[in-house]
């Protein structure tokens, strides 16, 4: 398939090109020491992204450990509820540690390894990123410190219990807001002093090259599971696939699979609150292009031209840009990105836990909030959503400030 001149048979042959550029999207904008360290890092991942002991390895850590193939759900009492359209999901939420991150977390540890790493570093928000590394970690026998910060620490405590018994180093970070942003710096600085024992695991498709082309292509996986099992499961594509997208990284990997076919792909980033800067974290629906954290992308800046304060519900979209390739397949005019606010994702929650048993996580649900819009808009055809993790970690705050809904509340 063609589409803006770009063919998507050789598409991954093409992009990103050898400097990690989709197009005018990506590069690597980072100081000169940390280069040659990325540099290393793209050269191991080179080299064994082609070695048949790597790859088999992997897929045997994806089956063996991951309880990989997740499978795919037909919801069928909440498409009967909304009309005719079919809803699908895949199950990522069935994917060890509950998320998709441990695709990426695995592939990323294994490399670590490869290279002779004796630790892994990152930051971590809410604790998700940090949790899945921290499995990584523990798995293939590496150190691992974890920078959070202090009010995160707080807010996120069974994560941070989590980290802990997996052996992890929560390191604290008491400076400024003490949130993701100090963490982010923290880690940085520590990676800066010993990038040649340790790697930087980024948690998503951003960060400077190779990492957008590295984590979708962990990420790929999924999106190769889902259309091989929908095939079987109805004998054709969907029409629409849709996923959340906050980084960009379980969207990414999902619609990897499927940007060679006749298929429409949506990204669904969070509204939050509204379209106000500020109250949202929809950043290729409202951002410009600019560079931060190590990449060009499109992204939302304060007056300054800064990375803006973002919200969303969703802790694990909170992020003021999304990855390259996500810019780049958007001008392109391979992938819409819609957005869904709180109060319609809050929805979407307790619809896909009341009508079919599975609590999604809260990012998760803006993607089912928007496959709940669409069909009811349509007479027919078929939505797979990608289900990128479960609502456990969300269950307490939904409660305390949404409450219980009623028997007969309308859901869809
Ligand atoms: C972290 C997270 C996301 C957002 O990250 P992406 O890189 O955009 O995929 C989405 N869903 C869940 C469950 C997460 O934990």
């Amino acid at each position: 398939m063609t589409r803006n001149g770009i063919d998507f048979t050789t598409y991954f042959k093409q992009y990103p090109d050898e400097k990690g550029y989709f197009g005018r999207y990506g590069g690597s904008y980072i100081p000169v020491e940390l280069q040659a360290a990325m540099d290393e890092i793209t050269e191991a991942y080179f080299t064994i992204c082609k070695s048949r002991k790597f790859i088999n390895e992997l897929r045997r850590i994806r089956k063996e450990f991951q309880g990989r193939p997740t499978p795919i759900s037909h919801l069928e009492r909440l498409s009967g509820a909304i009309g005719n359209v079919q809803l699908y999901v895949k199950r990522e939420d069935l994917n060890h540690t509950g998320a998709h991150k441990l695709n990426h977390c695995m592939g990323e540890v294994l490399l670590a390894k490869f290279m002779g790493k004796k630790k892994v570093i990152a930051e971590t928000g809410a604790g998700q990123h940090g949790v899945a590394l921290a499995t990584a970690a523990a798995y293939f026998g590496l150190e691992c410190d974890v920078y959070m910060g202090t009010v995160d620490i707080r807010k996120q405590a069974p994560n941070v219990a989590r980290m802990k018994i997996l052996g992890t180093n929560v390191v604290e970070v008491k400076e400024g807001l003490g949130t993701l942003k100090e963490a982010v710096d923290a880690a940085f600085e520590a990676y800066s002093r010993e990038y040649k024992d340790c790697i930087y695991c980024i948690g998503s498709v951003v960060g400077p090259h190779p990492f957008p082309m590295m984590v979708r292509d962990f990420q790929h996986i999924v999106g190769v599971e889902a259309r091989q099992q929908f095939v079987e499961m109805t004998g054709e594509l969907p029409d629409v696939i849709t996923a959340c997208v906050g980084g960009g990284s379980n969207s990414a990997g999902f619609f990897s699979g499927f940007l060679n076919d006749p298929v429409d792909i949506v990204g669904v980033e969070p509204l939050g609150r509204g379209p106000k800067l500020g109250d949202h974290a929809a950043s290729l629906t409202y951002g410009t292009e600019g560079v931060m954290h190590g990449f060009n992308s499109i992204m939302l800046k304060d007056e300054a031209g800064a990375p803006a304060p973002v919200y969303s519900i969703a802790s694990g979209l909170d992020y003021p840009s999304s990855g390259p390739e996500h810019a780049f397949l958007r001008d392109m005019g391979r992938v819409r990105y819609e957005t869904a606010d709180d109060e319609e994702t809050v929805r979407a929650f307790f619809a896909l836990s009341r009508y079919e048993g599975i609590i999604p996580a809260i990012e998760s649900s803006h993607a089912v909030a928007y496959a709940i819009r669409l069909a009811k808009q349509r007479k027919m055809g078929s939505i797979l959503i990608n289900l990128s993790g479960r609502g456990d970690k969300d269950m307490d705050y939904v409660l305390e400030h949404y409450g219980i809904p009623g028997k007969d509340a309308k859901l869809v």
